[in-house]
């Protein structure tokens, strides 16, 4: 399955340029030259990455990104026109996962962008991801999880957990930001359905429950994924 990737660039010169590149890379590609439009888009295609210019003429690049951020962790690639220093960091603390400077080589956008859906798993062909030497295995194509060399089974909504906590290991995930994920599957969406889905998740995938090593508690905001992802 190939990789979705959300363009957003008002310039519809650059538009359809990085559009073009992107998808002669085999990637599909929804674009738009509109903040507000991006969002909606952002909800409804699920990209598995996101290319946002901040200079947009509805909402501010920057404003897009963190309503992003709010409810997801999908990547982010900003394009800017300022190249100072100060705007390259700014540009990260609003969650981005690179950035690059107008004017850019599309060549160059396109292993930035293959890069980080590398890192990200979402990558095309090889749809598995290893994490804590080996110890859990992570199929998203073949919805399967493996723990200690055994395949669990999972509810869809412990998989959405799983596979949203382990798609950024050591990341903080508030009950709120999961909630929001696993919204497809219910609809009592309160912070006390997240810490009983974790509950019944950690019976499945811990080897000791009362001492959880790969879903742990961040007291007084949620969860995150403990072990790291190995190298490809
Ligand atoms: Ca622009």
């Amino acid at each position: 399955m190939a990789s979705t990737v959300l363009l957003v660039e008002d310039e519809s010169k650059i538009r359809n340029l990085v559009r073009s590149y992107l998808e002669r890379a085999g990637l599909l590609v929804v674009s738009t030259g509109s903040g507000a439009e991006a969002l909606t888009l952002h909800a409804e295609a699920s990209p598995d990455l996101i290319v946002l210019d901040l200079g947009l003429p509805d909402i501010a690049g920057g404003t897009v990104a963190a309503e992003v951020r709010r409810t997801s962790a999908t990547p982010i690639l900003i394009l800017t026109a300022k190249a100072g220093e100060a705007d390259r960091i700014a540009g990260l603390e609003l969650g981005a996962d690179d950035y690059l400077t107008k004017p850019f080589s599309p060549r160059e956008l396109v292993l930035r962008v293959q890069a980080i859906l590398r890192r990200s798993g979402a990558a095309d062909g090889d749809t598995t991801t290893s994490f804590g030497e080996g110890r859990v295995v992570i199929d998203v194509d073949r919805r399967e999880v493996v723990v200690d060399d055994a395949v669990v089974e999972l509810t869809p909504t412990e998989w959405t957990l799983l596979t949203a906590l382990s798609a950024s290991p050591g990341r903080v995930f508030s009950r709120f930001e999961l909630i929001n994920r696993i919204r497809g599957h219910e609809f009592d969406g309160y912070e006390r359905t997240v810490d009983s889905h974790v509950k019944n998740l950690r019976r499945k995938i811990e080897r000791d429950a009362t001492n959880p090593q790969l879903v742990t508690t961040v007291v007084g905001v949620g969860y995150r994924f403990g072990l790291s992802r190995d190298p490809r």
